[in-house]
């Protein structure tokens, strides 16, 4: 049995960082606001991705809310990355400082979003039933949200236990002498290997493509880390904005990789590699991510290091990346990564070498080989920057429809909006820089966008606002421009759909950087909302 519920104003889909700071902002403004989240819990991605080892690859101070001064001063981050638990607790506090619980509905889906035009109102439908009526829907249903595991035939008969990190299991879970086998390189394998490591009896691990990987360099706060930060940090909040990845703190480059000798360039390098971190990295020359011969420098150095670290020469070269240039895929930060790879109880399994051909019931086969194992941790990601939103069933009575609008790839105005889908935003949507930012900075930065605009609806007697078709396009064309003029496009990662079968080609990030969405974005605003009709 279903219920409406009366005098709503927006809807919000997700209660991770972007859709509690949603409640948050707009409820400050005088809007009513009702969330609705599939987990029993607040935090999202610190809410569902429990493995070992996880942590956040943005250095704390920087990774956190940037809206309330007192909130970031009250903090202490006890590690220079959270890990995943503090992460959560930290957002349960804001959760509940800011009395952000009563708004939502936990252990709720949204299943269904319907826009009638007549009324201007959005049906949403969730599994339990719930029939809610608004004129505005915020989906904050998160880029990393959709966890996928590979259709490997056979999954059904293993006898063991399996895992996908996404979906970890609040418990934790036990390795000892359990004989372990993981699927994936990505970041959530390379920070989860290490511990599950140190604890199975055995670890497979069966890696397609290698990765790169830096050191993070994570240690415990320190007072000379946290002060000066803390005492200047809303000029550094400020200043994230003016820079390509929203973080703050780094000087931007100024020579290229290819105008310094070979020894200059390895020193510099070399720093950066001691102090930990990517963006540091990434900044170590202007064209890393413009020019493959620039960027072939760093991709050397980093294999270098690899084959410096892993004793076992044929596991070292499995280990070095040559299918892509380096940062053009997320860039993972480890703890003793490669070093794992020295134990007596660790092996890589090539499958690229040796594909896996099915899992029995005892463990996985690939072409050559039987493993026997106990457990099989999937580290294989998600339907990525699409996936959430597609898995409701977001239409128009107009006839407009997610799967069809997104079939070839999404199309969006700015990653807010979508020409046909009145009333409807998202928070760092394909097409915005999220993903490839310090996304909490994202968040509130799409949030406070989302806000004025209603605040700007509601003083000028409008209730609806919807993207032209051409400012869409128009923004699809220099999304697809822009990707083009860096080396992001040749990597086979999920900015591109690549690791989902059958998902269209499409690079769907914005990689002009922070500094530059933004300004267009408040350009945007400030021209009455240039590209979109408003009426009443
Ligand atoms: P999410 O946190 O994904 O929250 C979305 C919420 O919506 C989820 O709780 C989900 O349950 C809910 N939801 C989705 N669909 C529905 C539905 N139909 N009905 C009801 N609820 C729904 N970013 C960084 O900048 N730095 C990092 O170091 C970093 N580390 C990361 C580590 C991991 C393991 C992962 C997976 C991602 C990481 N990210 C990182 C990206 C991270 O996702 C963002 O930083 C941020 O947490 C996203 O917040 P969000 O609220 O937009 O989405
Ligand atoms: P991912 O980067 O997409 O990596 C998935 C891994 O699984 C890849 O190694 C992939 O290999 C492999 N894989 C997928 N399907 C496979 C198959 N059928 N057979 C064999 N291997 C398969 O996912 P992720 O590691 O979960 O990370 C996703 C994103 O979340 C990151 O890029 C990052 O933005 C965020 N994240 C951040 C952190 C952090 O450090 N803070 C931690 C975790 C996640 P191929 O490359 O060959 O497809």
């Amino acid at each position: 049995m279903g219920h409406q519920e009366k005098n709503l104003d927006v809807v919000i889909v997700g209660a991770g960082v972007a859709g509690l700071y949603a409640i948050h902002k707009l409820r400050g403004l005088g809007f009513s606001v009702k969330a609705f989240e599939a987990g029993d819990g607040v935090g999202g991605t610190w809410y569902w991705n429990r493995y070992p080892g996880c942590r956040c690859d943005v250095e704390s101070l920087e990774y956190s809310f940037s809206f309330d001064p007192e909130l970031e001063q009250d903090w202490h981050w006890p590690e220079r990355y959270g890990n995943q638990g503090e992460i959560l607790e930290y957002v349960n506090h804001v959760a509940d400082r800011f009395d952000l619980r009563r708004d939502i509905q936990f252990e709720t889906r949204v299943t269904s979003a319907q826009f009638d035009d007549e009324s201007g109102l959005w049906t949403i439908e969730t599994d339990k039933g719930d029939v809610v009526k608004a004129p505005y829907c915020i989906m904050a249903t998160g880029n990393l949200s959709t966890p996928r595991k590979p259709s490997i035939p056979g999954i059904d008969n293993f006898e063991g236990d399996w895992f996908h990190t996404g979906q970890w299991p609040h418990g934790g879970v036990d390795f000892t002498n359990k004989r372990v086998g993981i699927i994936g390189t990505g970041s959530s394998g390379v920070q989860s290997i290490p511990l599950i490591a140190s604890q199975a009896k055995h670890l497979f691990v069966f890696q397609r493509t290698a990765n790169f990987s830096l050191p993070a360099r994570n240690e415990p706060m320190t007072d000379a880390r946290e002060q000066p930060h803390k005492a200047t940090y809303r000029d550094r909040r400020k200043a994230a904005y003016d820079t390509p990845f929203g973080i703050a703190g780094y000087p931007p480059p100024t020579k290229s990789a290819l105008e310094v000798s070979e020894d200059e360039r390895n020193a510099i390098f070399e720093a950066k590699w001691q102090e930990g971190g990517s963006i540091s990295f990434l900044y170590s020359f202007t064209d890393l991510l413009t020019n493959k011969e620039a960027n072939d420098t760093a991709s050397d150095f980093v294999r270098n290091k690899i084959r410096a670290t892993v004793k076992d020469e044929e596991t070292a070269e499995a280990l070095c990346p040559n299918d892509h240039p380096i940062g053009t895929k997320r860039l993972i930060l480890d703890t003793n990564y490669y070093e794992t790879y020295n134990r007596s109880n660790v092996d890589l399994v090539n499958i690229r070498k040796d594909p896996i051909q099915k899992i029995t019931s005892t463990g996985i086969e690939t072409q050559t080989q039987e493993y026997d194992l106990d457990v099989i941790v999937f580290a294989t990601g998600f339907d990525a920057m699409t996936g959430a939103m597609k898995e409701i069933d977001i239409r128009t009575d107009a006839g407009a429809d997610i799967q069809k609008k997104w079939q070839d790839g999404p199309a969006t105005y700015l990653g807010i909006m979508m020409a046909d889908f009145p009333n409807l935003f998202m928070v760092t949507g394909p097409q915005s820089p999220g993903v490839k930012s310090q996304m909490i900075l994202s968040c509130e930065q799409h949030v406070n966008w989302i806000a004025d605009c209603l605040v700007h609806l509601r003083n000028s007697n409008y209730r609806r606002i919807v993207p032209t078709q051409e400012s869409e396009q128009d923004w699809v064309t220099h999304n697809n421009w822009v990707a083009d003029q860096t080396l992001y496009p040749l990597a086979n990662s999920w900015y591109m759909g690549s690791n989902i079968p059958g998902k269209p080609r499409v690079f769907m990030p914005y990689v002009g950087g922070v500094h530059t969405y933004k300004k267009k974005c408040d350009e945007v605003a400030a021209a009455g909302y240039e590209g979109f009709e408003l009426s009443a």
